[in-house]
């Protein structure tokens, strides 16, 4: 009998092992699917001035599942990277992206739509594949999209220590007129003095800096280090996760270019973010 039981929870944990390897392989294939198949969606979240001016959005993309409901990309990137997706799913969000930011001009008035940016985040696709610089420009191309207006962003392990192949890449997309984020800054392994090394244009100060800028003395000073740092290198700092009015008019105070997180808005669906550009300035709640 006992030796009955052991098999028994042997099998039932090997059962549960295939169950989650299946799951796994048919999520792989759903997603492979979905991506071929222009199933994902993106939101688009704003950028804001010191004003509320709307600078730019960042595409944030999303997976309607017909079972599990609306996905985040924190439920199947490492879905997307398990099946070697990455690159795949980075050209479709670029070309979905560019294609949906080329129509606000006509949408939501000339003047207000020509001028936002479109940032889009990159995993799969990077600066060291040879066909980087052909992927974005034959996008650029096919969606008539003015060059200044795309930012694409990486993460901060991603840009240090690049060969110079990636980096002469970059230059450029640059040289065009492209310009590059480092997102996440400040959870990667640089230090502010490696700033200055990393090949971007924009600092986007990570959430967990901007949590604490109202309450954390240490937040607050390592905020403040780094725009004075960014802008004496001549790089321009978004606050990722501005959560609430407190935190924004302190970032202010300290100088930060550019803002994004719920205070200011969620990542809305494409047509409700058409909307808020065509409402021009996001209204900033006044200081607590
Ligand atoms: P990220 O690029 O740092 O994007 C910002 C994340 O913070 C987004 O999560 C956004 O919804 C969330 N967020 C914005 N404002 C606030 C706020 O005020 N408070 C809080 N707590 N969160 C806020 P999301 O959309 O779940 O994306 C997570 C990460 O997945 C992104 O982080 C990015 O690294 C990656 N990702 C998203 N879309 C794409 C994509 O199209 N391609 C690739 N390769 N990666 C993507
Ligand atoms: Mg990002
Ligand atoms: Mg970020
Ligand atoms: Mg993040």
């Amino acid at each position: 009998a006992a030796k009955e039981r052991g098999t028994g929870r042997v099998s039932l944990a090997s059962d549960k092992l295939i169950a989650s390897a299946n799951s796994q392989m048919l999520l792989e294939g759903q997603l492979r699917e979905a991506i071929s198949n222009d199933q994902l969606v993106l939101h688009y979240q704003p950028v804001v001035g010191p004003d509320g001016t709307v600078l730019s959005a960042e595409a944030l993309v999303r997976w309607p599942h017909p079972e599990r409901g609306l996905l985040n990309p924190g439920d199947f990137l490492p879905v997307a990277e398990q099946g070697d997706m990455l690159g795949e799913l980075d050209r479709w969000v670029l070309r979905t992206a560019f294609t949906e930011a080329s129509e606000w001009p006509q949408l939501c008035g000339g003047i207000i739509g020509a001028g936002v940016g479109i940032a889009v985040n990159l995993s799969g696709l990077v600066p060291g594949d040879p066909e980087f610089v052909d992927v974005v420009s034959a996008t650029v191309a096919a969606t008539g999209l003015a060059w200044d207006r795309v930012v694409l962003e990486l993460v901060e392990t991603s840009l240090i220590d690049l060969p110079s192949r990636s980096r002469e890449a970059m230059a450029e997309l640059v040289e065009r007129g492209v310009r590059f984020a480092v997102d996440d800054f400040g959870t990667g392994y640089s230090s502010l003095a490696r700033l200055k090394e990393l090949p971007a244009q924009i600092i986007k100060i990570d959430r967990r800096f901007v949590s604490g800028v109202a309450t954390d003395a240490s937040d607050f000073a390592v905020a403040r280090a780094l725009v004075d740092m960014a802008r004496a290198m001549g790089r321009s700092c978004v606050a990722e996760g501005v959560e609430n009015a407190t935190q924004f008019h302190v970032l202010r105070g300290v100088g930060v270019d550019a803002y994004q997180g719920w205070l200011l808005s969620k990542p809305l669906p494409a047509k409700e973010f058409r909307e808020i550009l065509k409402l021009g300035p996001v209204h900033i709640p006044s200081g607590a």
